[in-house]
């Protein structure tokens, strides 16, 4: 039995869990266990960090002992599988690479190592928007996969070395994407190519924008358990 955790502080933690117990790669069951402490968290191979709210999740992490810290030396161990997704993917950003939004998130927790992110940078909850992409790593890619994007964070930039050895599994068509954020920020100027990656993948580590969990399809939750968590 493989155990993965899905962080469960706050967000669409239900829906990853009821997602990854429908699988059953390569012979192995799945438990899918929901994690608010550190011994949870001490439990799992793998770790899924929810869409929600990054601000939120981040400050609760930060208020359960030991769970913050061991989060972040979770995300940043190159043997970890963790997938975030949306809100998680904000927290998977560089400690100083979150930009936009009025409250920030207690602390990035570098888990891509030099991934910067623009949080709502698609816009509001009124602009929120579904895209029918054909993904060519999906099992059965001739099926699109229907992405739903919420308040969606958009790849600021890559750092030199990220860009090195990350592998950019989904794109968005030019047209669905948003307008560059500010260069003035402490970010620094955005990369405008960047813009339209919305699953990347390094290692055993992968971020969505957009919320897979929501969608009625596994596949990218077979894609996570089979080449980040058995894979490497
Ligand atoms: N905008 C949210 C944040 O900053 C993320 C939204 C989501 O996860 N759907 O955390």
């Amino acid at each position: 039995t493989i155990i993965i955790g899905v962080l469960a502080l706050q967000g669409a933690f239900v829906e990853h869990m009821h997602y990854l117990q429908r699988l059953r790669p390569q012979g192995h069951t799945i438990k899918a266990i929901p994690i608010r402490t550190l011994t949870e968290l001490q439990q799992c191979q793998a770790l899924v960090i929810p869409g929600g709210e990054s601000t939120v999740i981040s400050s609760i992490a930060s208020h359960t002992p030991g769970l913050l810290e061991a989060l972040i030396d979770f995300a940043q161990d190159p043997q970890r599988a963790v997938w975030g997704t949306c809100a998680g993917m904000i927290l998977m950003a560089d400690e100083n690479g979150i930009g936009g939004g009025k409250k920030k998130p207690v602390k990035g927790w570098q888990g891509l190592g030099g991934l910067k992110v623009w949080r709502n940078l698609f816009g509001g909850q009124l602009e929120s928007f579904e895209a029918q992409l054909s993904i060519p790593a999906l099992s059965n890619p001739s099926q699109p996969f229907n992405a739903i994007f919420i308040r969606a964070p958009a790849v600021h930039s890559l750092s030199p070395e990220l860009k090195d050895k990350v592998e950019v599994i989904a794109q968005l068509p030019e047209e669905s994407c948003p307008h560059l954020p500010p260069s003035d920020s402490p970010l620094g100027e955005p990369n405008p190519e960047d813009l339209s990656k919305i699953w990347l993948k390094k290692g055993k580590k992968m971020v969505t924008s957009f919320h897979p969990e929501l969608s009625g399809d596994v596949r990218i939750h077979e894609f996570f358990v089979e080449k980040c968590v058995l894979g490497r």
